[in-house]
């Protein structure tokens, strides 16, 4: 359950933020107040990576700029966010992040990427103790006990990058994090890449326990969502058949083949994401010629005014974003493409997604 009343402080928050930000556009203008932008639940959100802390390949560049991002991300109407884990220890730092006053707008999932799947291997007590300690987390801090946890993950496998961990670590890594959502009544926060057969060879059997039917004394359970989408038709229809959802960001949007792709996916199965500070949508992809769907008068807060890294700390740069770094709030030029593609308007688009989400996730 989420506590009522941090929900309404949250949105309060955001309330405010969104007034502040249209007092002070109409204030430097005579044009007439710009539309309330619609609201957003980012379902993909990396925001303990160290570029947010001013560290790019180990470098650091600027003061962490965290509580700014936040604030960019509630002007943009971002009004939840789920900061993805990777590994047991992401896990515990992203629950204290969302467990900070004031972030009550911040969900996380609890998980192993399996790119992490070789640190698993590595950890005292093996496998066994690894998901004895994200078992702790997820009964300390599921939402189904008032915590911050909402999915499982991020999980999976990952096939095109197996320097990191090689295919047989990654299986039971993905498996045993599957009985932890099966216990935890928790939907799965799923990464795919070019494994898309041991992937459902390993999901399909598990399919009834995982959507949790009759038996699941929690109606918004469901089995999850494929997130950061980036396979082929048939795949995404391979797993729209199976009951899950489709989560697209500036990734998903990169050929022409992809934009046919998401253009067939059912809106009652679409949600949105930015997988910020990663995937944002690139002038060299097919998104493009799309961009800025969603109406100008909201360039200024999903298109923030963004300085190179070097400067971010020079005066006058406080407020700007950093060139090349996505962020949430950028969550709008996704569902313009979108949009764009489904032949729907944009506030329609972003309804739907948002209670799609909610749904899965039972927020
Ligand atoms: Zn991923």
């Amino acid at each position: 359950m989420i506590n009522p009343r941090t929900a309404a402080r949250a949105q309060s928050g955001a309330a405010n933020d969104l007034a502040a930000a249209a007092s002070s556009s109409s204030s430097s203008s005579s044009a007439p107040a710009p539309r309330p932008p619609p609201a957003y639940i980012d379902i993909g959100a990396n925001l303990l990576d160290g570029m947010y802390r001013g560290k790019y390949q180990g470098k650091k560049y600027h003061e962490p700029d965290l509580d700014a991002v936040l604030s960019r991300a509630r002007k943009a109407n971002v009004v939840a966010q789920i900061v993805t884990s990777g590994s047991l220890s992401e896990s515990r730092q992203s629950i204290s992040l969302c467990s900070q006053p004031g972030k009550e707008d911040l969900y996380c999932t609890v998980g192993c990427h399996p790119t992490r799947s070789k640190e698993v291997a590595k950890h005292p007590g093996g496998l066994k103790a690894y998901m004895a300690a994200l078992d702790e987390l997820l009964t300390e801090h599921s939402k189904h006990n008032g915590g911050r946890v909402v999915a499982v993950g991020e999980c999976g496998l990952d096939y095109d990058r197996l320097f990191f961990s090689t295919e047989e670590e990654q299986k039971p890594v993905f498996e045993a994090q599957l009985d932890l959502a099966i216990k935890h009544r928790l939907p799965l926060f799923l990464h795919n890449r070019n494994s898309t057969n041991d992937f459902l060879a390993i999901l399909e059997p598990r399919l009834e326990e995982l959507k949790g039917m009759a038996a699941s004394p929690t109606p918004a359970h469901r089995a999850g969502v494929v997130h950061s989408f980036t396979d082929s038709r048939e795949e995404m229809d391979r797993f729209l058949s199976l009951g899950f959802y489709i989560s697209v960001n500036g990734c998903s949007l990169k050929t022409e083949d992809q934009l046919t792709t998401i253009a067939a996916c059912p809106l009652d199965r679409l949600m949105l994401e930015t997988d910020a500070p990663w995937c944002s949508l690139k002038a060299s992809h097919a998104s493009a010629k799309h961009k800025g769907h969603y109406g100008q008068d909201w360039k200024d807060i999903y298109e923030p005014a963004a300085v190179k890294r070097e400067k971010k700390d020079v005066a006058g740069n406080e407020g700007k974003m950093v060139k090349d770094r996505n962020e949430p709030c950028a969550i709008g030029q996704v569902s313009g493409v979108v949009a764009r593609l489904k032949g729907a308007d944009v506030r329609q688009l972003a309804e739907v997604c948002e209670r799609n989400t909610r749904w899965v996730f039972g927020l």
